[in-house]
């Protein structure tokens, strides 16, 4: 499996380098034959390149078995005209990962702030309110004045279907129940058709049992009674935000882990920002990305029908529990070790 791993900002060369050396010993122990190249993005990129995202690099990642992206300062790139593009949306609009799942369960071995719970966001990622994919040309926000700002927001029956049906196809391997997060008591014409995309799709699966929560509401249930939901499908903006609460109440953003699948390519990305309030600390919590990880494994293992690479990802998942029971992990779930030391104590699980 060749794969393009792309360090990113703040955290990310820190949490990417942990998560390269628990790849390097699942390859080695499950005889995956992992090639990693690199290449540089985001500020690095601009240094090196002149863009955050080298069009060769779209390219690369094209041609590769897997990419893992480490967060990116997004906030900081202002001026595409200068090179300064947003690397995870390039990917995701060129390679149309239209699909990112963000699990988030709860470990043993800390506190826990709402009970135990296991759940899954699968967000629509490729329109939505994301004014930098959801036009064919131009911004999907416009400055009509200097004081009138607008924002438009895509919803479209094709996507809302497709993404309607990866969650209901991951519901038939879980617990076969989805829940619609959406507004469609205000946003009666986009949300009213999401819903009806996602009840449509849900005819091709009688044995999954569904529901619906208006978004603001989800919020309040996902912290009171996580344990209610199964599988939660939504529109981009809803589920970027939804996902981060929900890894946060398993234990840590540093936690929270996500994949971006399209039909042809998938893309390991942990689901949080570049933290540079923790950058160059050597303490930010790698298992986000190192979970990442194991879920393109698991995803290139089902595409492939390569048994070894879906074994692989379990075994990196229950070498993240035990690591975690032993408290062999970052101090934002009561661990004692750095990054590079949480990384290297899964990858020692893994070798032996
Ligand atoms: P953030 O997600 O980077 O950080 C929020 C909080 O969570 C911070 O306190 C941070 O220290 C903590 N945190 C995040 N990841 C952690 C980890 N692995 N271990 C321990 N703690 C962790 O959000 P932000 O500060 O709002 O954003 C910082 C930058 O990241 C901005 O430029 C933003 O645009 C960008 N961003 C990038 C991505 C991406 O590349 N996918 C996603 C979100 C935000």
């Amino acid at each position: 499996m060749r794969l393009l791993v792309l360090a990113g900002d703040g955290i990310g060369p820190e949490i990417t380098a942990a998560t390269q050396a628990v790849l390097r010993a699942a390859s080695g122990r499950f005889d995956l034959q992992l090639h990693m190249e690199e290449a540089a993005v985001g500020h690095a990129g601009l240094r090196a390149h002149g863009s955050t995202i080298h069009t060769d690099i779209v390219e690369r990642a094209r041609e590769a078995d897997g990419i893992v992206l480490g967060p990116t300062s997004t906030f900081e790139f202002k001026d595409p005209a200068r090179g300064e593009i947003n690397p995870s949306m390039m990917l995701r609009k060129s390679l149309d990962l239209f699909a990112n799942i963000r699990p988030a369960r709860t470990y043993a071995g800390f506190p826990l702030r709402s009970g135990e719970f296991d759940l899954v966001v699968v967000r629509e990622n490729t329109e939505g309110f994301y004014a930098d994919r959801n036009m064919e040309v131009g911004s999907g926000e416009v400055l009509v004045t200097k004081d009138v700002a607008i924002s438009l927001r895509r919803i479209t029956r094709a996507c809302s279907e497709r993404i309607a049906r990866t969650a209901f196809e991951l519901a038939m391997t879980r617990r076969k129940r989805v829940t619609i997060v959406h507004k469609a008591n205000v946003l009666k014409v986009t949300d009213g058709l999401f819903i009806e995309a996602c009840h449509k799709v849900a005819q091709e699966y009688p044995a999954v049992t569904v529901d619906d929560v208006i978004v603001d509401a989800m919020m309040a249930h996902a912290v009171r009674n996580p344990q209610r939901f199964d599988v939660i499908v939504t529109t981009n903006m809803y589920g970027d935000i939804l996902s981060d609460l929900t890894a946060e109440l398993s234990g840590s953003l540093g936690l929270a882990a996500s994949l971006n699948a399209g039909a042809e390519h998938g893309m390991a990305q942990a689901a949080h920002g570049s933290a540079p309030d923790i950058a160059g600390k050597n303490t930010a919590n790698p298992l986000s990305l190192i979970l990442s990880g194991a879920m393109l494994l698991a995803w290139y293992g089902r595409r492939n029908k390569a048994n070894s690479f879906e074994v692989a990802a379990a075994a990196i998942e229950k070498a993240v529990e035990a690591a975690i029971a032993a408290k062999q992990s970052t101090a934002d779930i009561g661990g004692r070790l750095s990054t590079r030391e949480t990384g290297e104590a899964i990858a020692a699980r893994l070798r032996a």
